[in-house]
């Protein structure tokens, strides 16, 4: 296709201001899939995603348009990932584009996630094309919008669109804008291959299929393909379109975006951001900017049944080869036996593991808190990276301890900022910005990645009754007074639940732990001591006391039908139970113990 009938773009918008009801709208209009074959979100695909609303992998789709000016054009949506947890691959996907269209619902206004993604198209260049969504509603105020994003974001809204993605208002002046506001992409058919790898993921039919946008030159099947970062060299099967299903196509040629298969075994294979170019007569230059993703967030999964270790190794080979972003290592530990360390990009991206191996593999899981990475600067010049807070070497033997940091904005209404800023206080953050926009104050705060792993966020949506909307990203490591907090139940430690924690937090944080689990923890027929200590010093200490009696007796009077009703909670209660010692803890507590509230 020729390069000024290409047009190629995203939506960027903040979770539920209609960024996916646009992308079908546009499906729609454009006659891209027949009515009868519409359904509601047609580019999320993942059975999570769906649920949860959000969008993890890239999606495209690629749409054919006659405009007013009586052409045709070819316009390509990549529908990227809203979530922070997946700025990495947003940032490339972005990469991939010349143009975004700014969503924002006019009943709403601008928000953190809008901030954040709108910043990462204004980094690559783009020609942005704002959006007002929800005009149907009698809320929408488009022009306080409008001027709000003047005001905040800094681009000219004079010309948004204003649309209902749900009743179809102005989607025709949509696809009109983009046409005539965003530029055709550029590239040059007769240079030597340059693609970008966009995004891949594993299609149970087809193999690891890889998302590409052509720079120079063309892709054919039949091609020898070079991966310029990992060296590979593949044949490509297959090279198509998203129509949104996949079409084969002859060929892919500058500006354009498809797919291609080439035999490749595993997703880790084909890293994000790498440079595809053909074996021999390759460009020279990759494209710039390259960088792997790395796990951020570490946690222990382990099975609650012991027996089933070697069915979660199955699974979590099988979830690995899918996703390049998620790392695993086995790990034994003194309470929950076998299990394996991951690593993931975020709390998001956890959750969402976790959630497929429970729901799609059907095991019950022990997940343990989850824990940043910190750099352990040892006396002897050696540095280590610490997963794991159970690994901590001999404070001894250490000189000092970095932990990751970030920076987080925060948009909230007037009346809440007090309580936003309180809570970052607590979370040991630094103020870096305070301004107001409208009757909205938008916050920018240094703060330690993990006071925000945990619970922060639903922290901030509790003190701000959901109004508040969060993003962040890292800044970089810094030193802190840094210590390893251990919990020990009826004197024993239990390694899953160490944490490492400021020094002048670590009193309060303590207390909090050992009050959360004389909750969770089930009382037995002894008295149960539990405890936080560092470096073998208690410095919290709460003692569960033991069943009385006349307690079990109740509970075992009564008549059969509710015995046996008792009985049977009993065993499913077990189930989800781990021994310690002579300990029964239940699943729960390992997450909800370090909940601050
Ligand atoms: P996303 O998170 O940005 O992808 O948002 P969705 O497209 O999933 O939309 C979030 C919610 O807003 C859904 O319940 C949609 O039905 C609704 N919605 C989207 N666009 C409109 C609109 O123009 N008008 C109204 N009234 N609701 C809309
Ligand atoms: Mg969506």
């Amino acid at each position: 296709t020729d390069l000024a009938h290409i047009r190629n773009f995203s939506i960027v918008a903040h979770i539920d201001h209609g960024k996916s009801t646009l992308a079908d709208r546009l499906i729609q209009e454009t006659k891209t899939v027949a009515d009868r074959d519409m359904k509601a979100q047609m580019l999320d695909s993942m059975d999570i995603e769906r649920e949860r609303g959000i969008t993890i992998k890239a999606q495209t789709v690629r749409l054919e348009y006659e405009a007013d000016d009586g052409q045709n054009y070819i316009l390509n949506l990549i529908d990227t990932p809203g979530h922070v947890d997946f700025a990495y691959e947003v940032s490339r996907s972005m990469r991939a584009v010349e143009g975004s269209l700014l969503v924002v619902d006019s009943t709403q206004g601008v928000e953190a996630q809008t901030l954040a993604n709108v910043y990462q198209a204004i980094d690559a260049d783009h020609e942005i094309v704002p959006v007002l969504n929800k005009i149907d509603l009698p809320a929408a105020d488009c022009d306080r919008v409008a001027e709000q994003i003047e005001d905040v974001i800094g681009i000219d809204a004079s010309g948004a669109i204003q649309v209902s993605a749900k009743t179809g208002i102005g989607i025709h002046e949509v696809l009109e804008a983009i046409v005539a506001h965003l530029p055709a992409p550029r590239g040059t058919l007769d240079a030597p291959l340059k693609a970008m790898l966009v995004d891949s993921w594993y299609d149970p039919y087809l193999g690891v299929v890889v998302l590409v946008r052509i720079m120079d030159g063309k892709l054919r099947k039949g091609d020898r393909i070079r991966m310029m970062q990992t060296g590979a060299v593949y044949p490509v099967d297959r090279v198509g379109v998203f129509r949104p299903g996949m079409i084969p196509v002859d060929e892919l040629t500058p500006g354009e975006i498809g797919f291609i298969t080439a035999s490749i075994k595993q997703v880790r294979d084909t890293k994000v951001g790498d440079t595809i170019t053909t074996e021999k007569k390759g460009c020279e230059t990759p494209l710039p900017g390259f960088k792997p993703s790395v796990p951020v967030v570490f946690c222990g999964l382990f099975p609650v049944d012991s027996n089933e270790f070697e069915d979660l190794r199955d699974a979590i080979e099988k979830l690995a080869l899918n996703d390049a972003s998620f790392s695993h290592e086995m790990e034994t530990s003194a309470a929950l036996g076998f299990g394996f360390r991951c690593g993931f990009l975020g709390l998001l991206h956890l959750e969402v593991i976790r959630d497929r191996l429970e729901r799609e593999y059907d095991i019950d899981l022990i997940t343990t808190a989850p824990s940043v990475v910190y750099h352990i600067h040892m006396k002897d010049g050696e540095t280590r990276e610490l997963h794991n807070p159970a690994d901590m070497p001999d404070p001894s033997h250490v000189e000092s301890i970095d932990e990751p940091r970030i920076k987080a904005t925060i948009l909230v209404p007037d009346e809440f900022l007090g309580d936003v800023l309180k809570l970052c206080q607590d979370r040991r953050g630094i103020q870096l910005d305070l301004t107001y926009a409208g009757s909205r104050a938008m916050v920018v705060y240094d703060l330690p990645l993990n006071e925000v792993v945990f619970d922060f966020y639903d922290r901030l949506k509790s003190v701000t009754k959901g109004y508040a909307s969060f993003d962040y990203q890292l800044t970089g490591y810094r030193a802190d007074n840094l210590v390893k907090m251990q919990i020990l139940v009826n004197d024993e430690p239990v390694d899953a639940l160490s944490t490492m924690v400021h020094r002048d937090r670590a009193e309060m944080r303590g207390r909090a732990m050992v009050e959360k689990l004389k909750d969770l923890i089930p009382r037995h027929m002894f008295k149960i001591p539990i405890q936080a200590a560092i470096g073998g010093k208690v410095i919290a200490r709460e003692t569960l006391s033991a069943l009385r009696k006349d307690v079990t007796a109740k509970c075992y009077g009564g008549d059969a039908t509710r015995k046996k009703k008792l009985l049977e909670k009993q065993k499913a209660g077990k189930k989800k139970m781990r021994q310690f010692g002579k300990v029964d803890i239940p699943q729960e507590a390992f997450i909800s113990a370090l909940k601050l509230d």
